[in-house]
């Protein structure tokens, strides 16, 4: 079967056809044979914990978010205690990963919420999860899929989104919309396991800058939409 085929079909959630789908689950295997130990890298032990990582980790790295939470959650294990921080304190502590004014009030403001409307448990729905405080889809599909294993959707992160449009699996930019194409072609399955796995290739190939396509594990899968061939030296 010849897989880039596939890109000459419509793509886009309800026009996903067969070629898409065979695609998408190619890619999906793929990954899975590379990557087979691909985890969330936000250092959590429990689904609350990552919840608040996932909101420190807008415009962050992962690394920074790790430094920080290990003084928060030793000062404020619980939502609870972090509901009942003042404003000031909690902004000292985050300052490091930016944004560090809204961060420290959606983190207060969702554990606030968390307290009044499920007694201090992180809920298991996305329709609850993104009524939070500073919680959107994408952050709600962390907690779910890597806090309680369940696939809701694909978190779609900078890398995530950028190397789905090379493959050709989406050509949207905008998050939400990429989200509803992925979800149309890969196997849910692998849903959760999917975006760290991409982050990962992200991360050692696929980077934003200067694609590796010569050395890519998924050369024979991918369209390189976007990617300028490499100039080689003589
Ligand atoms: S072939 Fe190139 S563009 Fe496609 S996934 Fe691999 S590194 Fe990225």
């Amino acid at each position: 079967m010849h897989l880039k085929a596939a890109h000459s079909s419509k793509r886009g959630g309800k026009q996903a056809g067969q070629g898409g789908r065979e695609q998408g689950a190619a890619v999906a295997r793929r990954l899975g044979k590379v990557y087979p130990q691909a985890l969330c890298s936000l250092d959590f032990t429990s689904p609350f914990q990552l919840l608040i990582a996932t909101i420190l980790s807008a415009q962050c790295t992962d690394k920074r978010v790790n430094v920080v939470t290990g003084g928060l959650f030793a000062r404020w294990p619980t939502a609870a205690a972090l509901a009942a921080a003042g404003q000031a304190e909690v902004e000292a502590v985050i300052r490091s990963t930016g944004f560090f004014r809204a961060k420290a009030k959606n983190i207060r403001g969702c554990c606030q919420a968390l307290v009044e409307r499920h007694g201090g448990e992180v809920p298991r729905t996305l329709e609850e999860l993104v009524r939070l405080p500073g919680v959107g889809r994408k952050t709600a599909n962390v907690v779910l899929g890597s806090g309680f294993g369940l696939p809701s959707g694909v978190v779609v992160d900078t890398h995530v989104g950028r190397i789905s449009r090379r493959l050709g699996l989406t050509r949207h930019a905008d998050a939400v919309k990429a989200e509803r194409d992925l979800i149309a072609v890969i196997p849910k399955s692998h849903w959760i396991a999917f975006s760290h796995r991409l982050i990962e290739h992200g991360r050692a190939v696929c980077t934003a800058r200067r694609p590796r396509c010569d050395d890519c594990p998924l050369t024979d899968l991918c369209s390189r939409v976007g990617v300028k061939p490499a100039i080689k030296k003589r």
